[in-house]
């Protein structure tokens, strides 16, 4: 899978995690989808109701009212990014949610050496995705 990301919205990324930290950031991603790729059009900044370094949730109202809010415009809810004061890798707890969540993708920066990853659940295993940022 590849995920297509401006850098307009790596950049709003970067700075949600830089504001919030050591809290975790989050945000949903919202645009196209085709079979091998996601292209982010829309990046929809969630507050971690957690306040957590270590965690994250979203308030599931907010992300009903923001999948509502972007399938009008047109888009389609494609992953959800959070930070990590750690490695840009899933933790335990987010692959008991990535199994919650299905096949989305999940972005994660690394606060500490501001690398971005993205993972898929296949198959229930986790499999990394191509970044692409134009
Ligand atoms: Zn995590």
């Amino acid at each position: 899978m590849i995920l297509q990301l401006q850098r307009r919205h790596v950049e709003v990324l970067k700075q949600e995690t830089e504001m919030v930290y050591p809290v975790e950031a989050c945000a949903m991603l919202f645009g196209e989808l085709s079979k091998n790729e996601a292209a982010v059009e829309k990046v929809e900044l969630t507050q971690n109701r957690l306040r957590s370094s270590t965690r994250f949730e979203v308030d599931p109202a907010k992300v009903a009212v923001a999948v509502t809010k972007a399938e009008k415009e047109g888009y389609v809810f494609i992953g959800l990014f959070h930070s990590h004061p750690a490695p840009a890798t899933p933790s335990s707890v987010d692959l008991k949610y990535m199994r919650f969540w299905g096949d989305i993708l999940w972005l994660i920066l690394s606060s500490i050496d501001g690398k971005l990853a993205a993972y898929q659940l296949i198959d229930d295993k986790i499999k990394e995705a191509t970044i692409r940022i134009e």
